[in-house]
């Protein structure tokens, strides 16, 4: 068995590494000059830098299987912490290190700057949502979600609208109620305490997964083939014809736009949303209380500490911030964080269709296609998730197991 993945993101990483882990020869195939897509690190003025911030979860259980399959250490590789979401207005939620869900409660109670009113009214409504398993009877937006529970006050401002948007990169007025539901059902409304944590990457994105896989794959006798753009993929009678060369099957790991021009069955109407990372260096003593800050700013939702006094701000979906010039958006951006001291350098990496916009009703495609040595995955193809490296990479696994279980049918 000879099989291609197209797309060397965390979905097409998590296929290879399966299959190769399985005895079949895989062949990888990038167009970019690294692995990671969407999810990469990138090289600017000398600096290492990520492509945008990525933030993960305790409940990241497949990611975390993944990487430690290659050899990357999540223990050594993240910052774990309970979660805490502080504001500029004072708002604080932190969650203590008591186990589920006496952690959610204990946080929200002891939460200075909601009333008891709305402590009350929250509890039961979480209650209500996972006595229901999390399933709504049918989709909405999260901003009518949030109206129908009488979800109105401090919490939704400071708490369920920017996690919103930090979830699923969609703001609530159009963001789809259903996935935003799975989102807490796997976070705050697990049953297991170290789902909640935040885990902040320590180092590069390319050393939490892309490199450590890359060179697992290599030593496993994966044929890597980096900065490699497929142009063709056509169903022969002796397999799949990719560029001129046959493979029993392949996997299509691209992100939705791409996928559709090499299998145009695959197209879906979707719409995307962009993301800003606002990188801004100050002394290296700057730094935040806490490593995660909702900025709540007119442009800026959040801001990293880096590390060494640099602050990465996130500026996600559409907004006037697409409107501004890099210098203008570097200097709203630090007007926003009003730091004493003037950013020393300043870089600004937009990412145009950095997902898909996951509105209320969107239909997401089966990793199954008419053809059944051509599978999908990618995160737009895990439709349990918003656009997220966990969805990519589950996403990637069952590509690889459903080929593996197809290996002995004929292909239709
Ligand atoms: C700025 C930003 C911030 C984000 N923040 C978070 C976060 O905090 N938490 C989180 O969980 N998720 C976050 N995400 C989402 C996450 O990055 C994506 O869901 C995930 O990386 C998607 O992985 P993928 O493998 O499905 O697709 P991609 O990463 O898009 O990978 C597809 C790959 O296919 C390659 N390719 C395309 N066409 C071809 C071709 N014809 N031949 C060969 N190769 C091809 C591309 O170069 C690309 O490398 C963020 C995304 C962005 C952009």
């Amino acid at each position: 068995m000879k099989v291609a993945v197209i797309g060397g993101g965390w979905a097409g990483i998590a296929a290879a590494v399966e299959l190769t882990a399985a005895g079949v020869a895989a062949t990888l195939y990038e167009a970019g000059r690294v692995l990671g897509g969407r999810a990469r690190s990138m090289t600017v003025d000398g600096r290492t830098l990520d492509s945008g911030q990525h933030i993960m979860l305790g409940a990241y259980r497949e990611t975390l299987a993944l990487m430690r399959r290659v050899g990357a250490d999540p223990d050594k590789l993240f910052d774990r912490r309970p979660l805490q979401v502080i504001d500029p207005s004072g708002f604080h939620l932190a969650l203590p290190r008591l186990p589920a869900p006496f952690n959610v409660a204990w946080g929200l109670l002891i939460s200075p700057t909601v009333n008891w009113r709305e402590k009350v009214t929250t509890a039961w409504w979480m209650e209500g949502i996972k006595r229901q398993g999390f399933r709504l009877a049918e989709d909405t937006t999260v901003t009518r979600w949030l109206d129908s529970a009488g979800q109105t006050g401090t919490l939704r401002h400071h708490l369920w609208e920017p996690l919103c948007l930090a979830a699923l990169n969609t703001p609530a007025d159009r963001a789809s109620a259903q996935l935003f539901a799975n989102v807490l059902r796997d976070s705050l409304g697990s049953s297991r305490r170290a789902d909640t944590d935040l885990l902040l990457p320590r180092v590069a994105l390319g050393e939490l997964l892309p490199e450590p896989a890359g060179r697992w794959l290599l030593a496993n006798g994966a044929d890597l083939r980096l900065s490699h753009r497929v142009h063709q993929l056509v169903p022969t009678d002796n397999g799949i014809e990719i560029d001129g060369e046959i493979f029993s099957s392949a996997i299509l790991a691209t992100a939705p736009q791409h996928a559709a021009t090499l299998w145009p069955a695959s197209a879906r109407n979707y719409s995307y949303e962009p993301i800003a990372t606002v990188y801004l260096q100050f002394g290296a003593k700057t730094g935040l209380s806490f490593p995660l800050f909702n900025l709540h700013g007119k442009h800026g939702q959040w801001v990293v500490d880096r590390g060494n006094g640099l602050l990465a701000c996130v500026l996600s979906g559409h907004g006037q911030w697409e409107l501004l010039s890099d210098e203008a958006l570097a200097a709203a951006l630090q007007a926003e964080l009003r730091m004493a001291e003037p950013a020393s350098w300043h870089k600004i990496i937009r990412e145009k269709r950095a997902t898909f916009s996951a509105r209320n009703g969107l239909y997401r495609p089966e990793h199954i296609t008419s053809h059944s040595g051509i599978i999908l995955a990618g995160d737009h193809t895990w439709a349990d998730y918003p656009a997220t490296l966990e969805g990519a990479v589950r996403s990637g696994c069952r590509a690889a197991h459903q080929l593996l279980r197809n290996r002995h049918k004929p292909a239709a």
